[in-house]
């Protein structure tokens, strides 16, 4: 049985081994470089979307009972906007970036040039299976790679559809699925990538960013954390209970950018407690289980993991849940233990502690008492506390009076920054990330300047001045 298993381990590193170069070979030959080339196979994926539009909102609801409106929004609609945008954009961001030149080098041009790393490894987890495997592979792709992708195993028929689909779409040699589970990805992490792209937990960021750090390979690790929400008195309480709600229930609060907590003032936080328990019932109706529109969770492990924070606090709504159906209600905790695990952890569900806090200090504490989260959502009218908060925390992104919706902005960098996460993506900003920006100083035979050569004879006055002028 033992040899069966290391066969089987031997033949998937064989197989991984030949990919990999097969795909280094083909980079080589720079057909990826071509800026038509990359139109092309940007192209071939947005027609491949379309064509599949209906199997692909199939796997993603009984991977995680997701609406419809929900995996056209959030997955598949956010990967074709940002492809429109590459198409009508990539001549411009591939051009070398022209920059100014000091005089010292006279007669030279100096340029950025974005060249494409090479061979690019994509990593990604369960939650938007599409869209978070996807929009590095925009990425990737626009800047001239080539991938090997590797979804999550958890989402058993996201993953073997898309698999299935990018396989048939491309020739192997440029852009490859392999699925798997934690064997598959440490034997792709054992190989050398010119670029690993990774969205998951802390956890396994750690583990990927030791396998890369191997061979001085560039990361980009798109994490979690616990992020936000502070509420201040001076809001429209309805519009702030309304966007709270969606952005924490929607996929069932199993979204990286979900506000995790709530840290709200004490003056107003009876009020916002009734109108958010309001906007569940309206959402979701009286009993959500129900409702089309409420997902569920992804496996049994996070079933019961989520259960678990339920004695951290008392429960004030919801509460209740479904083993056989993996579902868990919207719910809201008051009291909350601030040393348990719920306080810890990375919710990643439909739980939401309430806390309050006395004054703004208390609350920026308590955020700065943690590790930096990926998003921060502050809900005020009152432009000086807002500049205070945004001063005084740090946050991958932060959206003012909405969640979840900077990262709707293809202008803006997502990221993380610290504990969040390292690097960031979506729009020009994909297509910088899975870029080498090269600089080019590109000088000329027609002036000599002697004195820079040995034996040397300037003395340092003039060095000083020259080199104050020329530089
Ligand atoms: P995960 O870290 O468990 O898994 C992510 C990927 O890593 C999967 O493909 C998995 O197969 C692989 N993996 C798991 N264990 C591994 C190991 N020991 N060695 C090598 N590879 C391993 O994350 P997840 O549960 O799929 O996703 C949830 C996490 O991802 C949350 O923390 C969430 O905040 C984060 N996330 C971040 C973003 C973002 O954009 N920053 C987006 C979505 C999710």
């Amino acid at each position: 049985m033992n040899n069966t298993i290391n066969e089987q381990a031997k033949t998937n590193a064989n197989d991984v081994q030949s990919i990999v170069k097969f795909q280094r070979d083909y980079f080589a030959s720079n057909a990826t470089k071509d800026i038509q080339f990359r139109k092309d196979q940007l192209l071939k994926l947005k027609n491949m979307l379309n064509a599949n539009e209906d199997a692909i909102i199939d796997a993603l609801h009984k991977d995680l009972r997701k609406h419809e409106f929900e995996a056209y929004a959030t997955e598949i609609g956010i990967v074709i906007g940002d492809i429109d945008k590459a198409l009508s954009k990539l001549t411009k961001w591939a051009k070398p970036r022209k920059v100014k030149t000091p005089p010292f080098h006279y007669v030279a041009s100096s340029y950025i040039k974005p060249d494409p790393y090479g061979n690019v490894l994509i990593i990604a987890p369960w939650n938007y299976p599409v869209q978070l495997m996807l929009l590095p592979l925009v990425g990737a792709i626009a800047a001239g790679n080539t991938a090997i992708l590797k979804p999550s195993e958890l989402s058993v028929h996201t993953s073997a559809l898309l698999s299935k689909l990018l396989n048939e779409t491309y020739d192997a040699q440029y852009i490859k699925v392999i699925e798997g589970a934690v064997e598959e990805t440490q034997l792709l992490l054992a190989e050398k990538f010119d670029f690993i792209f990774f969205t998951g937990s802390t956890r396994v960021g750690h583990l990927v960013y030791q396998a890369a750090a191997k061979n001085l390979t560039p990361v980009a690790l798109e994490l979690g954390g616990k992020s936000p929400c502070i509420v201040d008195t001076d809001i429209h309480l309805d519009f702030t209970a309304k966007r709270i709600v969606w952005g924490k229930f929607i996929n069932v609060g199993q979204t990286c950018i979900a506000p995790d907590y709530i840290l709200v003032d004490k003056k107003i936080k009876d009020a916002l407690v009734s109108k958010i328990q309001f906007y569940i019932h309206k959402f979701f109706g009286e009993n959500p289980q129900e409702s089309e529109s409420m997902g569920r969770i992804i496996n049994d492990v996070h079933f019961d993991r989520l259960l678990s924070y339920l004695k951290d606090g008392d429960v004030i709504e919801g509460g209740t849940s479904d083993r056989s159906d993996k579902y868990i209600a919207p719910t809201l905790l008051d009291n909350v233990n601030m040393d348990a695990p719920i306080m810890e952890d990375e919710i990643f569900g439909p739980i939401l502690p309430i806390i309050e806090y006395g004054n703004l200090r208390e609350a920026i504490d308590l955020i700065n008492s943690k590790e930096k989260p990926l998003a921060l959502y502050i809900f005020s009218k009152n432009n000086k506390k807002i500049s205070r908060i945004l001063d005084e925390t740090s946050a991958g992104g932060v959206t003012v009076n909405d969640t979840l919706m900077h990262i709707a902005n293809g202008a803006l960098p997502f990221g993380g920054v610290g504990a969040s996460g390292i690097g960031a993506y979506h729009g020009q900003h994909s297509f910088d990330l899975f870029s080498h920006l090269k600089s080019v100083l590109h000088r000329s035979f027609l002036v000599e300047e002697p004195i820079r050569y040995a034996p040397y004879k300037l003395n340092l006055n003039w060095l000083k001045k020259i080199m104050d002028w020329a530089l």
